[in-house]
């Protein structure tokens, strides 16, 4: 197969281009560094199956070639990021998505959108199912993300029923692992980082907000599966690890991983920060035959060590 993978350079990206490249596939991926990295495609950007094409998606106004699938993944992603490019992460959803929309119409290709869990905004529905429209602040902090990828959604169902395109919108839960950047300002990262440097964990609230964190391995089985599985067309899933902690109960567990006793810093929460977030994954389950498998523990771990070693 031939797959276009959009954001190949940044964290989920760049373990989406080696999966489907361990699998014989041929890789054509898009990305233009302004949060993914050269360092994270470093090990198969060589690879005579992979081809990248270092361009910003929105000043794109053709695609050469013929794809079987298209990913969509560029877009700054963490709410440091995204609030740093506001605009970009606007248009790339919604002008970007549009692009690869007409190509995947023109070409009949499959379409699989990387939405987020974001669109369920602070829910007032626990856990969160693709059923659930959502809590969102339209004009808030966190706006510029979830709006546009609420956009990016319903895009894609506008070319569904108008014009039949095989889309699938996976809503991607918190997820973690190598490859995360140093300076990405989720919540794991920054621990890791902070415990790595003997630094106080910078806890935000009182930590009793929750999250549930997919391992990154696991993330990509899940995408893997939005793309190859044959008969989805138009499906909603939610893709996430369904194990919900509070951030406070995070910080202990990361203590315990780094065998380090850390001070913590308790600063002010961020405007419209979700309380609460866990995904149902039933759909998942039944459509894809997919859960994860990487206990929190164990992905940690993982996570630690690549740290360590990028800090070295
Ligand atoms: N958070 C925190 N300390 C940090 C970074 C994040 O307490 O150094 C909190 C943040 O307020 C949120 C949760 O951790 O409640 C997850 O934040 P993250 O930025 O990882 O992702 P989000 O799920 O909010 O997009």
């Amino acid at each position: 197969m031939r797959v276009l993978i959009t954001g190949a350079a940044g964290f989920i990206g760049s373990h989406l281009c080696e999966r489907f490249l361990k699998e014989g596939h041929e890789v054509i991926g898009i990305d233009n560094f302004i949060t993914g990295d050269k360092d994270n495609i470093k090990d198969f950007s060589n690879h005579k199956n992979f081809k990248l094409i270092e361009k910003d998606l929105t000043s794109i106004s053709e695609i050469e070639g013929n794809f079987d699938i298209i990913y969509h993944l560029a877009s700054p992603a963490s709410p440091k990021h995204y609030t740093e490019y506001p605009l970009e992460t606007m248009l790339v959803n919604s002008l970007g998505t549009k692009l690869l929309l007409d190509k995947a119409r023109n070409d009949k290709t499959i379409f699989v959108y990387a939405s987020t869990s974001e669109v369920y905004g602070d829910p007032l529905v626990h856990p969160q199912k693709e059923s659930y429209y959502g809590n969102v602040n339209p004009v808030g902090k966190r706006s510029m993300y979830d709006e546009a990828k609420r956009f990016g959604e319903a895009l894609c169902m506008v070319y569904l029923r108008k014009y039949n395109v095989d889309v699938r919108i996976a809503r991607i839960f918190n997820t973690y692992g190598p490859r995360m950047g140093i300076d990405d300002g989720r919540v794991i990262p920054n621990f890791m980082v902070q415990a790595i440097k003997d630094l106080p964990l910078t806890i935000y609230g009182d930590g009793n907000q929750t999250r549930s964190f997919c391992y990154i391995d696991d993330m990509i089985e899940g995408l893997y599966r939005m793309g190859t599985k044959k008969a989805i067309k138009g499906e909603i899933i939610n893709l996430g690890n369904p194990y919900e902690i509070k951030i406070i109960e995070l910080a202990d567990i990361i203590e315990k991983i780094v065998s380090k006793k850390l001070k913590r810093e308790f600063l002010p929460l961020p405007e419209d920060d979700p309380k609460r977030r866990c995904p149902d994954i039933e759909k998942a389950r039944k459509i894809l035959n997919w859960k994860p498998k990487v206990e929190f523990a164990r992905g940690l771990k993982l996570t630690y060590e690549y740290f360590k070693k990028i800090l070295k």
